[in-house]
């Protein structure tokens, strides 16, 4: 799991111009041709060969020109619970302003490792402006220009050189289950209906960074550990719906996890920030299983079910192989389901399939369907492999794999979940030269 780094400010300093900068360029196409909205304020970044999660939280608040300084305190507040590091962005050209002096005072009060960034630091000249930033008493700060890039490279080494070690989870295992779903959505009754009391704890492991903790539990004969159960009860009631905090609160759970139990709230329906969450966690190859919880209050017809799964899919497009359970925490319904769904995912997850196996059942295929010729040339695909990565990861060698295509590729990816059991898991395939 990667560390996290918040990017804090006013509106228009250039936050999100930073982030664009920041964040890796293969995350960026893949935003761009997958055509489905996703959420363009969380990415990853890697500098130094130091990976990281990136969250720009003023790209939480729609129409950020009139935002209250109260709603940026609260982002600020969320980013110091929740990120390993800060980058606090002012503008050069504006100078200090009453709402810097007011995000300064609350970041002086933090342990945590704080970057003060100028930006539109363009040319020399805005260089020496940029001093006035020190009244902030924040100490030292860096100089960037976020749409030239200057000065980041030496911000990016501080920021890494900062973040605490990359500790290799333990390997217990146990399957690592992430309870996840915006405010209200019912998480911790979730939790409460599966864990009942405390005595179904076993044991405490104390997590791999601050904050996280996983706490082992047997139920139902399953043995698993659960994410940051303790942060859910612990963590005072967020009244406000909005986005930014289930993000935000997402985050290192979903990070930290195996598998995502993402819980909806059937009388809201699968809106954004469900999604959001949802992208979170298959962005971060995470196995995911949808809970429609509330399901008690739903008037149900023969089709309801069938009708609001397939509502969720449509929106989870092209990842749509994800169980979907109908649960309910208030009367417990389903929630044996739920875990044994999580429980199967997590086998998915870690499956192996033979390279004997997976070619027996894919070259057929692949030869009865073949990559359509490009230019007059044929792509011939030799041999497939899983790869041994921790997450499901496949190699198809070809004479010419630069000329395989996105449809051909989803293709062949349909094909491996409808031969193996791949529910609930996002799977890569790569294709290489022979
Ligand atoms: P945010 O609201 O903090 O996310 O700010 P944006 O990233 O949307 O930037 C606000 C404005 O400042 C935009 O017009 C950017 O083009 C501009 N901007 C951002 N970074 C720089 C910079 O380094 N130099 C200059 N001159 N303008 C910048
Ligand atoms: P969290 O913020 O996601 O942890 O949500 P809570 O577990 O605190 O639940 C929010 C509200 O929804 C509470 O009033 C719960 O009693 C209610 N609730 C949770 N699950 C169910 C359910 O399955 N059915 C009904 N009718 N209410 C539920």
């Amino acid at each position: 799991m990667s560390a996290i780094v918040a990017i804090v400010g006013r509106p228009n300093v250039g936050k999100s111009t930073l982030f664009n900068r920041m964040i890796k360029r293969r995350d960026a196409i893949v935003d761009e041709t997958s055509g489905v909205t996703r959420d363009r304020h969380y990415g990853k970044s890697d500098w130094n060969g130091r990976e990281f999660s990136l969250i720009d939280t003023g790209g939480y608040v729609v129409g950020s020109d009139d935002i209250f300084e109260k709603e940026i305190d609260k982002q600020v507040e969320l980013a110091i619970d929740e990120a390993d590091a800060i980058i606090f962005v002012v503008d050069v050209a504006t100078g200090v302003t009453g709402m810097d002096e007011e995000v300064a005072q609350l970041l002086r009060q933090v342990e945590k490792p704080i970057f003060l960034t100028v930006n539109k630091v363009d040319n020399a000249l805005r260089e020496a402006d940029a001093v006035e930033f020190y009244s902030l008493g924040l100490g030292d700060y860096y100089t960037i220009s976020s749409i030239n890039g200057s000065g980041t490279g030496e911000l990016l080494d501080a920021v890494v050189e900062s973040l605490p070690e990359e500790v290799e989870q333990e390997d217990t295992e146990l399957p690592r289950f992430a309870v996840v779903g915006r405010p209200n959505a019912g998480k911790s009754s979730f939790i409460n209906a599966l864990l009942g009391e405390e005595r179904y704890i076993v044991t405490d492991i104390a997590g791999t960074t601050r904050d996280s903790v996983d706490t082992k539990y047997n139920r139902f004969g399953f043995e698993f550990n659960l994410v940051d159960t303790a942060g859910i009860r612990r963590k005072a009631k967020v009244k406000e719906d909005l986005e930014f905090y289930t993000v935000m609160r997402s985050v290192r759970a979903i990070e930290h996890s195996d598998v995502c139990l993402l819980v909806l709230d059937a009388t809201r329906g699968f809106e954004g920030q469900d999604l959001n969450i949802f992208w979170l966690a298959e962005r971060n190859k995470k196995g995911v299983v949808i809970l429609v919880n509330k399901w008690d209050l739903v008037e149900k017809e023969t089709n309801t079910v069938k009708q609001f799964e397939a509502y969720i899919k449509k929106q989870i497009e092209p990842f749509t192989d994800v169980p979907v359970i109908f649960i309910s925490a208030l009367t417990k319904q389903r929630i044996f389901k739920a875990i044994e769904t999580a429980v199967d995912v997590y086998a998915n997850k870690t499956k192996r399939i033979s390279t004997s196996k997976l070619n027996d059942v894919m070259l057929p295929i692949i030869e009865h369907t073949p990559p359509p010729a490009v230019k007059g040339k044929y792509i011939k695909i030799k041999f497939c492999t899983q790869l041994p990565t921790p997450i499901p990861q496949f190699a198809f060698f070809a004479n010419l794999p630069q000329y395989v295509k996105d449809p051909y590729r989803r293709f062949i990816e349909n094909k491996l979940r409808s031969n193996f059991n791949f529910n609930g898991v996002p799977i890569q395939i790569y294709f290489r030269k022979k």
